[in-house]
């Protein structure tokens, strides 16, 4: 995608010019200028391994200018997208590079240099790293999985509109992301040569809505949809509104957190006109929560619009308790609920970064209870074939009987709990209740049976 984009390049802004990297930007710690939620993310840099946070600003891009930095075409334009570009910024070793080319010739890097200044460039494990650049796993595991698991092209009802949910409809608008994501599920499409519907394709999905009057929500995704221009975007954004059976739009957008420059006033101001919108993001790791990403999560609220966190589970990434709770009890100090937390889905191209099920109920059951529900994301798996998606969670029913379950809590104490079945059932005479139709359920004799209830304990 990153080859059709229609932008010029010129790398050599990227490089630095000389060794003078670490000239501090005046305004840079300028206290007065965070956004609300920069306090509380900034102190946690206290706990961050020397050199892990955000570094990367001063040490490879301090000679660009503010109003460069700040501006997501410049970043956008300056995309990573050679392995020689790359191994500027990151050592490789020959044996890397040789890897790396042999896995862009199926699955392209594109990385933009904001979230490379991300990268904590002497650690080949770093979690920021293992998103954007390319493993020779990808190709070594690669016959494992499906192209499309979640058979999206067959679901598709007109071209770009996917149908699967009775109430709502997703539009894949583009295939040009700002950053190519090792773990996309979309990564068929990353050789698709880049692409934006048409005019005429659009108004094929629109008419297609019009004529649905079920469809009460639709999801813009890609690729990111925000890689259109805002102008483009809001006349898309703008047919959607005007149609009215749909209720909300959601907006699927990788931007807040690989290019939160995007993010700008002009687009907040768009989005605002055009409510209720919301949007999902796709924060993995807590150390994307930047100040950058949370003052652009900052502008979308204040636009009125809900930014919810999909994140996806993944092997050395996130793929523990600990890493987990930092994520979203991170998300939650920037505003943003942690909504999804996703299997990986079964991707080519993809095996290596993928974990067991189990290691994502554990998660949640570690979290759950443990700190607030809010942090605690829903685990899901997208099913394949177009199955849709069932949430998965610890097992807290450990017995149920006429009337009675036996649970136990996140300290794993047991508790018995009267299940009141058809309570109003249980006061009325056996004329009277077969008046409430359908006796045969059998809930109503249940709920005569003696309850056994063990008083809770706090510990
Ligand atoms: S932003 Fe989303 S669609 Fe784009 S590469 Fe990343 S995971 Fe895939």
């Amino acid at each position: 995608m990153s080859t059709s984009s229609g932008v010029v390049k010129s790398n050599s802004d990227l490089r630095s010019p000389d060794k003078a990297g670490n000239k501090k930007e005046p305004n840079e710690s300028k206290a007065s200028e965070e956004p609300p939620g920069h306090g509380a993310t900034s102190r946690n840099r206290d706990e961050e391994p020397p050199g892990k946070r955000n570094l990367g600003r001063n040490r490879l891009f301090t000679h660009i200018p503010n109003d460069q930095w700040n501006d997501w075409r410049w970043h956008f334009r300056n995309r990573v997208t050679t392995i020689d570009e790359l191994a500027s910024f990151i050592p490789l070793s020959p044996k890397e590079r040789a890897q790396i080319k042999l896995v862009t010739l199926k699955y392209p890097i594109s990385v933009t240099p904001y979230y490379l200044s991300l990268i904590d460039p002497t650690d080949p494990k770093d979690p920021i790293r293992q998103q954007a650049i390319p493993s020779i796993l990808e190709i070594k595991m690669g016959t494992i999985g499906a192209e499309d698991p979640l058979d999206e092209i067959r679901c598709s009802v007109v071209p770009g509109l996917v149908h699967r949910y009775p109430d709502r409809v997703l539009i894949v608008l583009t295939d040009i992301c700002p950053m190519l994501c090792r773990h996309c599920t979309r990564k068929r499409e990353w050789l698709a040569g880049g692409w934006i519907r048409t005019s005429t394709e659009i108004d094929a999905m629109l008419n297609y809505i019009r004529k649905h009057n079920e469809i009460r929500d639709v999801i813009i995704s890609g690729g990111d949809p925000l890689t259109l221009s805002t102008p483009r975007l809001e006349s898309i954004i703008a047919k959607i509104r005007a149609i009215g059976h749909v209720e909300i739009i959601r907006i699927g957008t990788r931007f807040p957190v690989v290019l939160p420059q995007r993010i700008d006033d002009e687009l907040c101001a768009m989005l605002a006109r055009y409510g209720p919108i919301w949007l999902n993001t796709h924060f993995n790791h807590y150390r994307e929560i930047t100040p950058e990403a949370a003052a652009a999560c900052d502008r979308l609220l204040r636009a009125g619009v809900p930014v919810n966190n999909q994140s996806v589970l993944l092997r050395e990434i996130n793929d523990t308790v600990a890493a987990q709770l930092k994520l979203c009890q991170g998300l939650l100090r920037i505003k943003v609920r942690p909504y999804y937390l996703f299997q990986c889905d079964e991707v080519q191209g993809t095996e290596h970064l993928r974990t067991s099920v189990e290691t994502g109920i554990e998660i949640i059951e570690g979290m759950r209870g443990h700190t607030s529900g809010l942090a605690v994301p829903i685990f899901v798996i997208d099913l394949p074939h177009g199955g849709g998606k069932v949430s998965l969670q610890p097992n807290y029913l450990l017995s149920q009987h006429e009337g009675e379950l036996m649970l136990r809590n996140y300290q794993g104490h047991l508790f018995s709990y009267r299940n009141p079945k058809a309570a109003a059932s249980s006061v009325l005479n056996p004329e009277e209740s077969s008046l409430l139709g359908n006796p045969g359920t059998g809930l109503m004799r249940e709920a005569k049976g003696v309850i056994k209830r063990k008083e809770p304990t706090c510990a």
